[in-house]
């Protein structure tokens, strides 16, 4: 017979799932679930109240806010003010319906990183119409075609990782106008550096930092 093999019901069991005489005080419902937040933990970091008005809790790091300053905060940086964790799903204007592939030359040496091959990205953006998002919202932008290289190194890969999230959050490109060119109404670089040389200053190999920079300015963005 197994059914009374090893699941015996402590009595301490029985007492807690059984129904209140009838009489005792209504039993109090649990309260509602605030992650790890406890007593004393009711109070926003932003303003500094000991109670948060309209408190909301971050995800992040169960941390509480007033809802207003932490609607505030996200104005000013999409981190969360607490623990430095993005809060919001980071989104440029970089314009629709481009591609970003890539494949490894393995016969490729990039200054710096011989022996390894190297990551050629390519990128492909149409041209089209600007939107509210851009300068000139209803005159049309040039398009433009990108190839940029990344060691095939760890660190090469994650950038790599890190480009195609920007990418996929519209960040790596926007409309303006070309520094370079001095071109109006282009889709141009956004602030993320790439190398579209294997060789040479500034564009290019060798530059021991870039991978360290380009990761920061990804993080800049809200990509890491
Ligand atoms: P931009 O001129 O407004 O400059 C934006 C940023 O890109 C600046 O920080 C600048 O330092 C950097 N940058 C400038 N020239 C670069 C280059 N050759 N490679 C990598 N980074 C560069 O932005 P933009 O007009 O988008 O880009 C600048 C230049 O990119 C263009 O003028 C042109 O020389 C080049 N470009 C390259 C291709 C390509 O296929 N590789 C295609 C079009 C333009």
């Amino acid at each position: 017979d197994l059914t009374n093999k090893g699941v015996t019901r402590s009595s301490s069991q029985e007492e807690t799932f059984s129904t209140p005489p009838t009489g005792s005080p209504p039993i109090t419902p649990p309260p509602v679930d605030k992650g790890k937040v406890t007593v004393g933990d009711v109070g926003c970091p932003v303003c500094r109240n000991d109670i948060a008005t309209d408190p909301i809790t971050t995800k992040c790091c169960n941390q509480v806010f007033c809802k207003s300053c932490l609607k505030e905060s996200r104005k000013h940086s999409p981190y969360c003010p607490t623990c430095k964790e993005p809060m919001k799903k980071v989104k440029g204007n970089q314009p629709p319906g481009g591609t970003m592939t890539h494949y490894v030359l393995q016969t490729t040496s990039l200054p710096g990183y011989e022996g390894v091959g190297a990551i050629v990205i390519n990128y492909d953006i149409p041209h089209g119409v600007q939107t509210k998002e851009h300068p000139n919202p209803g005159q049309p932008y040039r398009g433009t075609r990108r190839t940029a290289y990344l060691p095939n190194t760890p660190e090469g890969q994650e950038v790599l990782r890190l480009l195609k999230k920007a990418f996929d959050a519209q960040l790596i490109f926007t409309v303006g106008t070309s520094h370079t060119s001095g071109a109006s109404n282009s889709v141009v670089w956004n602030d993320i550096h790439h190398k579209t040389v294997t060789h040479g200053d500034p564009f290019g190999y060798p530059d021991p930092t870039y991978l360290s920079r380009v990761k920061e300015e990804l993080k800049a963005k809200g990509i890491q």
